[in-house]
């Protein structure tokens, strides 16, 4: 049944085996236990996943958050798991499922990731599960992961859509890291390090189907919002 739901989203010809069957229940902890049957409400081969990545304070869970209260019936966000702690006022089982190392490792032996990578000091995956429920929920599912994560998605014959978001300068995604508050000096810095290299990598032709330079917040967001909706681009082939 699984494999169907992910058939939506593949290639045709090739088929990559899930694995969620294996994966510990008590480690989806954010997962709704039930899971709405494979029925009609399962999603068009259209409904193709949106893969949103882009240097860590560029603004992507703000722009995010707009789209998802703008439009809850159409978009639906990809719940990672994660060793970090969560930050102030962030819920488990909403921004992400915080797990302990030991647990997050469990679940990558027992291949229960799409992807995952090792960001600063801590692991960051989706899991096989997030996607699929949204799949069966008949909504698109939205990721938003780091570089490595991205050419993990790349690679798994996903057929999702690609969005960077880059911030208007580098001087300004710092402001925005030390203004956010919630990472200390050593984590900015790598955080600041790790854009660099988002940055560079986003300069690969073909990685990503758009850019979308995040300095007027309205401009932007009206940017994603018509990329996510799939209106006036033509980069969906
Ligand atoms: P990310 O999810 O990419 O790490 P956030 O959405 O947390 O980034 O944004 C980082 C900080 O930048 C937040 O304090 C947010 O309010 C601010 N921010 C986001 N977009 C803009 C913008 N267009 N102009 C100014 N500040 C912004
Ligand atoms: P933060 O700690 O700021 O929430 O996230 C740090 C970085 O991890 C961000 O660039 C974010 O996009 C990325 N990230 C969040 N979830 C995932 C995930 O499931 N996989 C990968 N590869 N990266 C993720």
């Amino acid at each position: 049944m699984t494999l169907i739901f992910l058939t939506r989203f593949l290639k045709p010809s090739k088929l990559i085996p899930s694995t969620t069957k294996r994966t510990p229940s008590r480690l989806l902890i954010s997962i709704p236990r039930s899971i709405p049957k494979a029925t009609t409400t399962m999603s068009s081969a259209e409904n193709r996943p949106i893969v949103i990545s882009g240097p860590s304070g560029t603004g992507k869970s703000t722009l995010l958050k707009r789209l998802f209260a703008a439009h809850p019936q159409k978009f639906m966000f990809s719940v990672s798991h994660t060793t970090r702690k969560p930050r102030p006022g962030e819920q488990d089982g909403v921004h992400y499922n915080y797990v302990s190392r030991p647990d997050f490792e469990a679940m990558i032996d027992k291949g229960g990731f799409i992807e995952y990578a090792k960001f600063g000091d801590n692991l960051y995956g989706t899991s096989y599960e997030a996607v699929e429920w949204i799949a069966r929920e008949g909504k698109t599912c939205v990721l938003d992961i780091e570089m490595e994560g991205v050419k993990q998605m790349r690679a798994s014959h996903l057929q999702a859509r690609y969005l960077f978001v880059a911030p208007p300068s580098f001087e300004e995604l710092e402001r925005r890291l030390r203004g956010r508050g919630t990472d200390g000096e050593v984590d900015i810095g790598k955080r600041l390090d790790r854009a660099k290299e988002e940055l560079e990598f986003a300069k690969t032709e073909g990685i990503h189907d758009k850019v979308v330079v995040n300095d007027d917040l309205e401009k932007a967001y009206k940017e994603v919002e018509a990329f996510c909706l799939g209106e006036k681009e033509k980069d969906q082939e």
